[in-house]
């Protein structure tokens, strides 16, 4: 839990992020769990990805972004993954994080940028993922959320929602009066004793909680988690309610367990592998680290290696 919530720490350093950026084979490692620098580095992780029967959701990798500009490279760029899908027949859709549409410089531009990123998805049949960031912006997430949702149908946005919060099992069932399409997982940041459970085995129990009122709706939700635990919850509440493989996806990230990706799929299953690529990839690489202790093993070893 201290290796964790340091890793967590370090990721949000913005010297040590200058420093890892340049610093060669720690760059390297980062193909372990992000798909390249380009557009067309992630087109041909998810052909192959598709290729094994699962889809994708593509993911430009920035947040935090303190500039119009930047926010405005942001919105060009998802335009562009858009156009990318549709040129290439590719099975795949997009996920976005507020801030780095703007949310920190002010709700409103991150309403407006995220818009007409929904809009194009929507008029291209495809279908938005807003990811689910830091507590500290929570309710402005779902705020936003909630305006495109009443602007744009079920099957054009879905939000995330985060196990560890305390709130998310109220979230989940005032979202579902939308009705919203919902990702469950379990949670990547650091969060205080104050609004999130502190010990694995209640994020745990409140995973499978919200698990069991998403699947029982009758609405297509995302299971994120590569934990057998609950990949076997679900399994089981699906079979027990009856409910069929078609009704929700199953959803991990590139690079997490990929026998597992290609198992559930091969048995059925809709498997969405979260794909992300681009030049920011310190703080999603940190977060990846922090999941798993022997993931900084492997880290170590190669840096050793050379
Ligand atoms: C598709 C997808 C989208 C996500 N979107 C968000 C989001 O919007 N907001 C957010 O806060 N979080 C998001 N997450 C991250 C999530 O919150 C968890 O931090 C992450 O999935 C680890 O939790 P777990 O459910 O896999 O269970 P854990 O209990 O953390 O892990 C269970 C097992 O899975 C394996 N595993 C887990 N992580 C790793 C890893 N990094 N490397 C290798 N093995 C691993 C290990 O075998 C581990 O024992 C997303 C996760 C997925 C899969």
């Amino acid at each position: 839990m201290v290796t964790r919530s340091a890793l967590i720490y370090l990721s949000q350093r913005e010297g040590l992020k200058e420093f890892a950026s340049r610093f060669r084979p720690f760059k390297k490692l980062t193909t372990r769990f992000v798909a390249g620098e380009t557009i067309e580095e992630a087109v041909e992780a998810i052909r192959l990805i598709n290729a094994d029967g699962c889809t994708a959701s593509f993911d430009h990798l920035n947040e935090s972004v303190t500039g119009q500009a930047e926010a405005e490279a942001e919105v060009r760029e998802y335009l562009q993954i858009l156009k990318q899908i549709g040129d290439t027949g590719i099975h795949s859709n997009v996920s976005i994080k507020l801030t780095q549409f703007g949310l920190e410089i002010g709700p409103e531009l991150a309403y407006r940028n995220a818009r007409r990123v929904v809009e194009d998805a929507a008029r291209r049949g495809n279908f938005v993922r807003v990811d689910m960031e830091g507590s500290n912006v929570t309710q402005a997430t779902l705020d936003v959320f909630k305006r495109l949702r009443g602007e744009f149908g079920l099957n054009d946005v879905g939000v995330v929602l985060q196990s560890y919060l305390y709130r998310t099992l109220a979230d989940a069932q005032e979202l579902l009066k939308l009705p919203a399409r919902i990702r469950i997982c379990k949670g990547a940041y650091n969060e205080p004793p104050e609004v999130a459970y502190p010990g694995k085995k209640d994020v745990d129990e409140n995973y499978v909680r919200v698990m069991k009122l998403l699947l029982s709706s009758g609405i297509y939700h995302g299971i994120a988690t590569h934990d057998p635990n609950m990949i076997d919850a679900t399994i089981d509440h699906a079979q027990k309610e009856g409910i069929g493989k078609e009704a929700f996806e199953f959803q991990m990230l590139y690079g997490v367990r990929r026998d597992l990706q290609t198992r559930l799929a091969r048995e059925g299953y809709n498997m969405r592998v979260y794909v992300p690529y681009g030049k920011h990839w310190y703080p999603y690489f940190m977060r990846r680290l922090a999941e798993r202790p022997a993931n900084i093993w492997f880290v170590m070893r190669n840096l050793l290696k050379g």
